[in-house]
């Protein structure tokens, strides 16, 4: 009888949970999930999990080792590229397959207000002058660059209630996790008074009611790109993920 196929699954992501969930029906395979542990209370994962950092590439290549996995999938957020990089550097010490899963980045369409910079420091100089109520959605890790613009209201949507004050001077904090609907996202604005929006650009479409929203509204939308992911294979949905797993499930490592 063939072993069965065993794959490390890096997530944080939707498509994360999308892919364990079709993946723990399929016998051939033994699924982990791996997370972060940055949100208490995340959305439940079918199969095995395990939380927590791996200890660089080295702690990471380790694990692998130990647990013999045969494939890795890097599920994590488009913004994740220390993750990303070390998933790379630990398969590519092993040999072993890995294949990054990254939903299409956001494109402008017409109508679109959008002022693209590479970093959340650039957001937060972009503002200056640009809007003096701001609806800020590009996560907690990231507020600390808005902390000298102590002229504007922010309102800003976490999933998780931050544990400590925000350093933000004027502020009001929403907790919500999505998926989100332009009607909801419209009238949220309306109500803030908001006058432009700050996002990475996460891609996906359960998000994405957000820009959609600022385009109705006529608002810019301080754009924040992607970090470029390391080298390799990359595949944009879920669909392909399990094409390329189902092409290497079963086969000898
Ligand atoms: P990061 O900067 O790329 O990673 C920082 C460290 O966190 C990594 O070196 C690793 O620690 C640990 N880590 C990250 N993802 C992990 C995973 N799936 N399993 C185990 N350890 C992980 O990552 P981040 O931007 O802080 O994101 C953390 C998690 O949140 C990711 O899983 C990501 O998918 C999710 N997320 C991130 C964003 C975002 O905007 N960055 C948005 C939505 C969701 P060690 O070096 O010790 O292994």
């Amino acid at each position: 009888m063939r072993e069965r196929t065993r794959i490390l699954l890096l997530g944080g992501t939707r498509d994360a949970l999308e892919l364990a969930r079709r993946l723990v029906l399929d016998p051939r395979l033994d699924l982990t999930s791996s997370l972060a542990g940055r949100t208490w209370n995340p959305t439940r994962i079918p199969g095995e999990l395990r939380v927590g950092g791996f200890g660089g590439p080295a702690g990471l290549a380790h694990y692998l080792k130990d647990h013999t996995i045969n494939l890795l999938v890097d599920a994590t957020h488009a913004f994740a590229t220390t993750m990303a990089h070390n998933a790379a550097a630990a398969c590519e010490q092993l040999g072993l397959p890995r294949l990054k899963l990254l939903r299409p980045a956001w494109r402008p369409v017409e109508g679109d207000r959008w002022i693209e910079v590479a970093s959340t420091a650039e957001a937060a100089a972009a503002l200056r002058g640009l809007a003096e109520r701001v609806f800020l959605t590009s996560g907690r890790q990231e507020i600390e660059a808005f902390a000298d613009l102590s002229d504007i209201w922010f309102l800003v949507r976490l999933i998780d209630p931050p544990g400590n004050p925000l350093p933000l001077a004027r502020h009001e904090v929403i907790l919500d996790r999505g998926p989100f609907d332009q009607a909801a996202e419209t009238a949220l604005m309306e109500k803030h008074g908001i006058q432009a929006l700050v996002t990475k650009n996460s891609g996906g479409g359960l998000i994405q009611a957000k820009i959609t929203a600022a385009r109705r509204l006529g608002l810019p939308v301080v754009m924040i790109r992607r970090p470029e992911p390391p080298p390799g294979e990359i595949v944009e949905s879920v669909e392909a993920a399990l094409a390329w797993i189902e092409q290497r499930a079963g086969r000898p490592p």
